[in-house]
């Protein structure tokens, strides 16, 4: 019977299938699928049509296109629980970034690359790893896993998307016993971990006036203030001496026993030899749990084109990664009225808000968390580790108030060393892919037994 099997029969079968699965991503790779505002929606449209075959192929039979009112398609797909088996809703994306070779990649982006054990192309890891993760540890069980199945790729999760309101208006559609959010990976490869929190996002854009129009430097400077300076006097505000958010009242949490060594993250974020760390406190919170603040886009006269004037206007788009259960309306708020407190010399400013999204906290004191953990550890044969993680993912938060009971998973290969998601060369190991799928698979079965 396919739906009863043993670690071994998993290991054995994710090892027999991995030629199928790193051909069939190469395939998935190259459909520029990139549902922003602007890029053509034919290769959005033929990810999704090719997602849906890739899941067929691997044994979801039941499997189609959902249309989202003002969006891209969600690729949806069931299998019937065994009776009294738990019911496990698996998510991963089809979309990507942009992404073009004269942004510094090696190679075509969209041209799949195999080289030194890894993928190489735009969406490798993030997510269409995630969609074969999903189809490989249904493929396994011959298409009759012994838990039902719920599959959800999204189309427009690295854009705005269109979900939140079907959701909220089809909660029935979205029950089960467990959320397993596959887009995220590990720290490093081999070293296994499950993400439990992650931290929110807001945004604003400042926009600074100080004269009627551009003058002579020479005529005017040394009495009225520029744009651009004055600008800058506001953004140097936003943090003290030692590199901490200076803005008042943020929540900051901090949290324990989650371990990110220096010298790892030096390493993975490429920081410059003798460059410090900014901000205080064990790396683990500055990272995953307490506000950081960045200047993402600056609006003013670029070198090629500057001149001796006193520049009129300036702007910039400021994004502050918040605490993963603060509240982004609220923190958002902060940011906004700290701007316009320390404008200097009574420039004229406009704060806008542009996006506020929550962070989240999964449990971890639930079965289902316990059998991920112990899935985990089997594929990775190695102790896992709880970490945050970077990005967030706001269709949590609406996924948990669709689905108040059901536990979350986050797990994936995408490693944060070498996957550069969202950036150049990005890439999976393919070894890594292999033990999140047996990770998957093992945690399928583990399931069915632990009832
Ligand atoms: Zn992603």
């Amino acid at each position: 019977m396919e739906n009863e099997l043993s670690d071994n029969e998993i290991f054995r079968k994710a090892r027999a299938l991995m030629p199928d699965v790193v051909e069939d991503l190469k395939h998935l790779i190259r459909y520029r699928s990139v549902a922003f505002p602007g890029y053509p929606s034919e290769p959005v449209k033929a990810m999704a049509d090719a997602t849906v075959e890739v899941l067929k192929q691997y044994g979801l039979q039941d499997v189609h296109l959902i249309d989202i009112p003002g969006g891209y398609p969600v690729v949806y797909g069931e299998i019937q629980a065994p009776l009294g088996a738990p019911t496990i809703m698996m998510y991963a994306h089809y979309d990507v970034q942009p992404a073009q070779r004269e942004d510094g990649w090696d190679t075509d982006p969209w041209m799949p690359l195999e080289k030194g054990g890894r993928i190489y192309g735009r969406g490798a890891a993030d997510d269409k790893s995630g969609i074969m993760i999903t189809a490989a540890s249904l493929k396994i069980f011959g298409g009759k896993p012994p838990v039902g199945i719920k599959v959800l790729i999204e189309g427009e999760e690295e854009t705005t998307g269109h979900l939140e309101e079907f959701i909220t208006s089809h909660p029935e559609f979205f029950k089960c016993d467990v959320f397993i959010i596959v887009d995220n990976g590990n720290l490093s490869v081999g070293d296994p971990a499950i993400i439990t929190i992650l931290r929110g996002e807001v945004s604003c854009i400042i926009d600074v006036q100080t004269l009627d129009h551009a003058v002579h430097s020479g005529s005017f400077g040394g009495a009225a203030p520029d744009a651009l300076v004055s600008l800058i006097r506001i953004l140097a505000t936003l943090h003290d001496a030692r590199g901490d958010v200076a803005v008042k009242g943020l929540r900051s949490d901090t949290i324990g026993n989650m371990e990110y060594r220096e010298e790892i993250y030096r390493q993975n974020a490429g920081l410059l030899e003798g460059v410090d760390l900014i901000g205080t406190g064990p790396l683990s919170s500055r990272l995953w749990s307490k506000p950081s603040v960045t200047v993402i886009g600056i609006d003013a006269p670029s070198i090629s084109t500057a001149s001796n004037i006193l520049i009129p206007r300036a702007s910039a788009k400021i994004s502050m990664r918040i605490s993963p259960d603060a509240d982004p309306h609220r923190e958002l708020h902060l940011l906004m009225d700290h701007l316009r407190a320390v404008a200097p010399w009574n420039v004229h400013i406009e704060v806008r808000e542009v996006s506020d999204n929550s962070g989240f906290i999964c449990p971890t004191d639930g079965s289902g968390f316990a059998t991920a953990s112990r899935a985990l550890e089997t594929a990775f044969k190695k102790p896992i580790r709880k970490i945050g993680a970077g990005g967030s993912i706001p269709l949590l938060r609406i996924l948990h108030n669709a689905v108040p009971k059901a536990e979350f998973i986050l797990w994936g290969a995408q490693d944060t060393s070498y996957s550069r998601i969202h950036g150049t060369d990005e890439s999976v190991d393919i070894h890594e892919l292999e033990r999140v799928i047996v990770a998957q698979s093992l945690f399928l079965q583990y399931l069915k037994k632990g009832r």
